[in-house]
């Protein structure tokens, strides 16, 4: 019998999945456990490793129970994870030495603070494209080992292993075999140089980290090792962190393709083709999927701190909606000239304007200004902040989108997608199926697997509907000189 199915485990901040998909990329099966939340000490954020492992492979088991199909069937099985979240565990017992700590903990903010102290910003934005923060695994890597007593040693003698949640999770399931990552999870480890594409020895001497400790990198799309199952030995072919599992899974393989996902917050992802470059707009710069008949692949990356939050504030908050999805027909019913504007800085401005210290506020109100108008130009803030960031990104990479993916629960607002185009002046690209970052991993594992060629990624990907921009460009101009206006005032630098 010729294996058939692709596994797709997913394991995300909140939960950890596991997704069967069929050949034509469908989704067969899917099993979730939800992931508890650790939270030792304000701003400390933690997850259990060995909960991770576990809920993986109950979901994986729940999933071949439910499917009834039995392990000969399933050709190979990729891997996405959140990233950045660090395990450190004992290469002899293959225990952690302590729990993982996620990539939203800011317990080392000071330390990394300190280091920007001593100059060294410039050269981890050279090397791995990143900004010196608490967010990257470099710094809680370096917490534990300096916190865990007796790690530091240990770690010198080379008794301790450190992963990424992808690393992790192969490490258990190939029985301690493999202690591997794939590229896109390492270039967000702020240790890894995305240039010379090695373990970076220099950051490695800052951040006191000995190397024997880091996990051999490959390609996201080739042989990660196998899990043994039943008799039968499954291999896992595919590994990518999420967002660029996202990208991947949209079809993001050639520059000038971008995704945006609109959940809480927003996450914009730029492909920019094989070359390395530096945002001068504080952006990221992160390695992308390839495929197997590419080279190293690079990406832009900005992320929106409130996207749907402030659909969740017009709710929960001002409370004058009763639920997300009644801000799409009333939109609909406000003309298209209403000139209110809301600049939803409840946690300041992010990229490209970086400013902490500004505060949420609207604009443009009159006597007639009600409800209603409030929430469409909440809603209408999503896609200015969108174009802030895409605008920033195709300055740095000197590149024009070609148009945008989207996925996440706020792109099922047809009022925001039209909107979106209208005034990012690209097709808004929305696809039927709105798992795409399991998609993503999937796809990695079955191109190696041969289920699937380059060219099938094309028809595999159903775009459910695509928003054509369809605004005079006098009106375009007119509404974002208003959000610019706008940001000019909230701004307070
Ligand atoms: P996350 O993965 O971050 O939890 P989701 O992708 O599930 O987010 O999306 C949920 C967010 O999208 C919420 O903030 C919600 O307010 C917003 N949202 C959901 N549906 C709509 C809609 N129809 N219009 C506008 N916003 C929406």
């Amino acid at each position: 019998m010729k294996p058939k199915y692709i596994i797709a485990f997913d394991q995300g901040t909140t939960s950890t999945r596991t997704i069967l998909f069929n050949e034509a990329g469908k989704i067969v099966a899917v099993a979730q456990k939800e992931l508890t939340q650790h939270y030792p000490k304000s701003g400390w954020v933690e997850h259990d490793p060995i909960q991770i492992y576990k809920d993986q492979k109950a979901t994986f088991e729940e999933v071949l129970l439910t499917a009834n199909i039995s392990e000969e069937e399933i050709a190979a099985i990729g891997i996405t994870n959140q990233r950045e979240t660090t395990v450190v565990w004992d290469k002899e017992t293959g225990i952690p030495i302590y729990n993982a700590i996620v990539w939203l903990d800011s317990r080392t903010k000071s330390y990394c603070e300190s280091l920007k102290g001593k100059g060294y910003e410039d050269y981890v934005r050279n090397a791995t494209g990143l900004v010196l923060d608490a967010y990257f695994s470099a710094s809680k890597l370096h917490w534990i080992l300096n916190n865990v007593p007796g790690a530091k040693e240990k770690a010198a003698a080379g008794q301790l292993l450190f992963g990424t949640i992808d690393t992790w999770l192969i490490y258990k399931f190939t029985a301690g075999k493999r202690h591997v990552t794939d590229v896109t999870n390492a270039s967000r480890t702020m240790l890894y140089n995305c240039k010379d594409h090695a373990w970076d020895s220099r950051l490695l001497d800052i951040f006191n980290i000995p190397k024997v400790m880091m996990p051999k990198v490959q390609v996201s799309s080739s042989n990660f090792g196998s899990i043994n199952h039943g008799a039968t030995s499954i291999p896992i072919y595919g590994v990518a962190g999420d967002q660029q599992a996202a990208l991947f899974g949209h079809g993001g393989t050639a520059p000038g393709i971008a995704k945006n996902t609109y959940g809480t917050g927003c996450f914009m992802l730029l492909h920019t083709g094989q070359e390395f470059i530096s945002s001068k707009n504080g952006l990221l710069t992160t390695v992308a999927c390839s495929l197997p008949s590419q080279g190293a692949q690079y990406a832009l990356e900005g992320s929106i701190f409130v996207g749907g939050a402030a659909i969740q504030w017009l709710r929960d908050q001002l409370q004058i909606i009763n639920t997300a999805q009644d801000t799409e027909a009333i939109c609909n019913r406000i003309p298209p000239l209403e000139d209110v504007y809301v600049v939803p800085a409840f946690a300041g401005l992010g990229a490209p304007y970086w400013d902490a210290e500004a505060k949420g506020a609207m604009y443009g109100l009159t006597l007639d200004t009600g409800k209603n108008e409030i929430i469409k130009a909440t809603v209408e803030a999503l896609a200015f902040q969108t174009k802030d960031v895409l605008t920033a990104m195709q300055e740095d990479g000197n590149m024009k989108l070609s148009k945008l993916q989207v996925d996440g629960g706020a792109s099922n607002n047809g009022y925001l997608m039209q909107f979106q185009a209208d005034m990012l002046d690209v097709p808004v690209d929305k696809p039927e199926m709105i798992e795409v970052t399991a998609l993503g991993a999937a796809l990695l594992a079955g191109l190696k697997a041969g289920v699937w060629t380059e060219n099938d990624l094309i028809t595999l990907r159903k775009t459910e509907q695509t928003y054509l921009p369809n605004m005079t460009s006098e009106m375009r101009q007119q509404k974002y000189l208003g959000w610019q206006q706008a940001i000019k005032r909230t701004r307070t630098i």
